[in-house]
């Protein structure tokens, strides 16, 4: 494996901390880089100009009443770099070409009937490719593709706990193969983990450096965000929050224990209770259910109020666990269904929170919607390029450098 020296490793990290810093508190002018970063008014002025071919800068004179030469204030072009996110389940393809300011430049949204490789991969291809040549986007400022699907990501493969609905993904080389198609990074990760980077970057979680994301989707995931990053754990399995146990001796889980939280607080879950069918990871049809939402059906009242109750309960774990500044609820499911949960789990029980005045609440709603997973994807690139990476100054201290 190549490595830098540790001379470049360095520099590779004051950029990040530059762009960084920008892109979270700019306009800024160099000094001010300089003062919020600790860097040397000379190290910010070669770092900047060396980003000044890429485009990832705008330079603008700062509108001042007095006389005088304005400062020149830095913004993040957000046009400057793009990512690709990919989203997809045995249902639909969905494929959106994301700027560095976090917006959406061009979507493809496909069906998907046979979740396979074989069919979905051209898919996928044939998207980035369409999108590329819509936007018109400069194939340099691409900085990669990020690949999220119902499953874990263990040492960068796809795996899971218990049955899939994308079983022939399984250990399969995505990373790779769609490495060789689109020519670009490839990043694949889990869609909560995901949808926490997006958070970070876009969304809620903008304004903090540790939160616990909560994924509401067909099944119940989190996302742990300590210092800014993701934690993956130490098999990248972190998270799984649906599989803690809520209910000793409680409804049969697909994992092989009894009582997961997954069980009750689920669209899965919503959807047996709606129907009074057994759990089945295929058969949930999410527009009757969320038909059934708004229709307020008291069926859906009463799976409401149940879910809110564990939820309130795995709340104080969290919080108890991780000391976070915030957690997030969030997921691919409409606005009602967290704004009612929310609402059921107000006032949280107490917990080390409680002693914390969080003048914006522990609980909060995420700000990417629906789309949560496809710009949590699409997030992966970004944060990759741009977040400074402590690991590489560890790195370098390893070495005695
Ligand atoms: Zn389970």
């Amino acid at each position: 494996m190549l490595f830098g020296t540790n001379l470049d490793r360095t520099q590779r990290f004051n950029r990040r901390v530059v762009l960084e810093t920008i892109r979270l508190n700019g306009p800024l002018s160099r000094a001010e880089v300089a003062r919020l970063t600790g860097l040397s008014a000379q190290t910010v002025t070669n770092i900047i100009d060396q980003f000044k071919p890429d485009g990832l800068l705008i330079e603008k004179a700062r509108k001042t009443g007095g006389r005088g030469q304005p400062p020149i204030d830095l913004v993040i072009n957000p046009s400057g770099a793009f990512s690709f996110g990919i989203s997809f389940d045995h249902r639909r393809l969905v494929v959106v070409l994301l700027n560095l300011g976090g917006e959406v430049q061009a979507e493809i949204e496909l069906p998907v009937t046979h979740p396979t490789p074989a069919v979905v991969l051209p898919l996928i291809e044939a998207a980035v490719n369409e999108l590329i040549n819509k936007a018109k986007v400069p194939r340099e400022r691409i900085w990669g593709a990020g690949v999220v699907m119902p499953v874990l990501v263990s040492e960068g493969n796809p795996t899971v706990l218990g049955p899939s609905s994308v079983p022939d993904w399984l250990d399969f080389p995505v990373v790779e193969n769609l490495k060789q198609r689109l020519n670009m990074p490839i990043f694949l990760d889990n869609d909560a983990t995901a949808g926490a980077l997006g958070e970070l970057l876009f969304g809620a979680g903008r304004q903090f450096s540790d939160f616990f994301y909560i994924y509401l989707g067909v099944g119940l995931g989190g996302g742990i965000i300590i210092s800014s990053h993701p934690y993956r754990g130490a098999f990248g399995m972190s998270g799984e929050l649906g599989h803690i146990i809520s209910v000793p001796n409680g409804r049969l889980c697909s994992c092989g224990n009894r009582g997961c939280l997954e069980r009750y607080v689920s669209l899965s879950a919503a959807f047996a209770d709606l129907t009074g069918e057994p759990e089945s990871l295929k058969s949930i049809d999410l527009d009757r259910l969320y038909k059934a939402f708004e229709d307020e059906e008291p069926k859906l009242v009463a799976w409401l109020d149940e879910a809110a109750d564990h939820l309130r309960n795995a709340l104080v774990t969290i919080e108890n666990l991780f000391d976070p500044q915030v957690v997030i609820l969030g997921g691919p499911v409409p606005d009602s269904i967290l704004d009612g949960l929310i609402a059921r789990i107000k006032p949280s029980l107490i917990s080390v929170s409680s002693q914390h005045n969080n003048a914006s609440g522990r609980l909060l709603k995420s700000e990417s919607g629906l789309d949560t997973r496809v710009l949590g994807a699409a997030s992966l690139a970004i944060f990759d390029s741009m977040t400074p990476d402590f690991s590489v100054l560890k790195k370098e201290r390893a070495e005695g450098g």
